[in-house]
């Protein structure tokens, strides 16, 4: 049950706090918040129709009559405005209300229908600002629940990917195995997967994000193994690959390049690194024993509320890692005629490096 039930850490006031600081920098004096992720940092309330509408020391939860009750057990320092007809004109209602002047919109959430008619109702009093990432860049650092939340969810991870190793035998299917981890995750308490479960093997093995098949795993079938739970919102994401049965010269030497290509990225990650160059390290030793052109992706992800958030550890990324960032390091090698190696762990960046946060053996 505590999957879906509030996090009340989730309303304190250090993050209003800090969202505040912000708005004068962004020429806002009121924010509207619609993505589900950051009006659930921010309010605790994870209903899925809903609003926030934060100017100054008030703060309103925009949402229907179904979650009366859950947004007031939920979000019980927010005002719970329900509406009754469209969720915009209810939004521009309550920002006239508040005496908004300048209300930020995210406009990566915001169809241009939506923009439309949102301004049309706010003119001439209120005019919207376009403002992007702001809430996610609170959310780069974690803090003390947040953690609490993710060691939690890492956790089940760890415990899953036993289980799964377990039912990686030949003649088992992908899709077997998939679903072992899919009951082990809800059994250990999380809401369910993170994102939709991989597990690859053999030539399937060399696609990064293949969906598990009802092709059966073979001896001596490489197979990458990419789960996280879900728990309190928190997303884990871990990645292991075995070799089914014997490990063959191939799985041995590519893994050993693999393992390698992680440790240095994760060996170098400290504060003030930036991601990019933590990508070069993982790159540089994947590159030298010259399988470059068979690691096709980023090396790692911020993870949180989404699976996927920043910063983005990559050869293009110009993030730069800070104290209490999470993410990902995920090297790989895929070679189209065999299969491929990744591995990936969560890691904490700390005051004197990084701690690996995923314990599972590699
Ligand atoms: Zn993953
Ligand atoms: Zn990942």
């Amino acid at each position: 049950m505590s999957n879906d039930s509030a996090d009340k850490s989730g309303t304190d006031l250090p993050r209003i706090g800090r969202l505040l600081d912000a708005f004068e920098g962004h020429g806002i004096d009121a924010l509207l918040v619609a993505s589900p992720t950051n009006r659930r940092y921010l309010s605790g309330f994870t209903g899925s129709s809903a609003n926030l509408l934060i100017a100054g020391e008030r703060k309103l939860l925009i949402t229907d009559g179904r979650y009366s009750t859950q947004a007031a057990a939920q979000a019980a320092d927010y005002e719970c405005v329900i509406h009754k007809g469209p969720l915009l004109d209810q939004v521009a209602a309550s920002a006239l209300e508040l005496g908004a002047t300048s209300l930020g919109f995210d406009p990566k959430l915001t169809t241009v229908a939506e923009f439309e008619a949102l301004s049309m109702s706010l003119k001439p009093n209120c005019e919207l600002v376009a403002v992007s990432g702001l809430i996610e860049s609170l959310r780069l650092r974690k803090d003390e629940a947040e953690m609490d939340a993710l060691r939690r969810a890492i956790a089940i991870g760890d415990a899953v990917m036993g289980a799964a190793e377990k039912a990686i035998l030949p003649g088992a299917r992908e899709i077997d195995v998939a679903t072992t981890i899919e009951q082990e995750f809800r059994l250990a308490g999380a809401s369910g997967p993170s994102f939709p479960v991989i597990v690859a093997s053999g030539r399937n093995a060399a696609m990064p994000h293949h969906s598990p098949s009802d092709k059966a795993i073979e001896e001596g079938d490489s197979v990458v193994v990419d789960m996280g739970a879900m728990l309190d919102g928190y997303c884990s994401d871990m990645t292991r690959t075995f070799c089914a049965g014997e490990p063959t010269p191939t799985f041995e030497e590519i893994y050993g390049v693999v393992l390698e290509a992680q440790k240095a990225a994760i060996n170098g990650v400290r504060d003030g690194l930036k991601a990019m160059d933590c990508d070069g390290l993982a790159r540089g030793v994947i590159t030298s024993a010259g399988y470059g052109d068979n690691f096709g992706h980023g090396t790692g992800h911020g993870v949180g509320l989404d699976i996927h958030e920043a910063p983005r550890v990559s050869s293009t990324s110009d993030d730069v890692l800070c104290v209490g960032m999470v993410h990902s390091v995920e090297p790989g090698i895929y070679l189209p005629d065999w299969g491929g190696v990744r591995i990936e762990d969560l890691v904490l960046v700390t005051e004197n490096g990084s701690e690996i946060l995923s314990q599972y053996p590699k």
